[in-house]
């Protein structure tokens, strides 16, 4: 079965070179889907609180959510950097709290410090599944993904093998000691 969660992402990106008003930067709210497959955990009758598929997601996501998305040959790139670093903004300020790890992958790279992501490919409705799927797919058994920007919409199916142990009394990945990470539940 699948628990499935929907999380926001307010964020400014552009389309470099693309023939279209999309090559001017614009924002977007974009809808994130996640659905996780597995077993119905008995204990609590879930496949996976969808409340943790959030936080676990959030936890690198928000890296995302009021940042600035762009193309790593994009000319506006070491413009905006060269405000920043003017501004004195671009390690950090007072008021940029909501910072995830600062990941990178073969498709992105967050810079939490400015409230920046850079990335290989352009950033589509298509291009966020890929690098949301990279981040996320050892962390959950993500069975579908689907993203929403304004009128765009994609979703990716990925072949789910296997299961993950799960605690009885909160339904959270038990940890490679098979403990609960939350209520301390160990697995006999
Ligand atoms: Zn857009
Ligand atoms: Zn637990």
């Amino acid at each position: 079965m699948r628990s499935i969660t929907t999380l926001s992402l307010q964020y400014a990106h552009r389309f470099y070179g693309f023939k279209g008003e999309a090559q001017y930067l614009h924002g977007h709210t974009g809808e994130l889907t996640i659905e996780v497959e597995d077993t119905v955990e008995s204990g609590v009758n879930m496949v996976f609180p969808c409340n943790e598929i959030q936080k676990t997601a959030w936890e690198v996501l928000k890296n995302f959510d009021h940042a600035l998305i762009l193309r790593e040959d994009d000319p506006l790139l070491p413009a905006i950097l060269d405000v920043y670093e003017k501004q004195g903004i671009r390690n950090g300020a007072p008021t940029n709290k909501m910072k995830g790890p600062a990941f990178e992958t073969d498709l992105a790279k967050a810079y939490p410090e400015c409230r920046l992501v850079v990335t290989k490919e352009t950033m589509t409705v298509e291009g966020m599944i890929k690098i949301v799927y990279d981040l996320l797919k050892d962390k959950l058994n993500i069975a579908k993904l689907s993203f929403t920007s304004g009128v765009n919409k994609a979703s990716e199916e990925y072949e789910v093998s296997g299961t993950k142990d799960r605690c009885p009394l909160c339904g959270i990945a038990l940890n490679e000691k098979g403990v609960c990470p939350k209520c301390g539940y160990k697995k006999a």
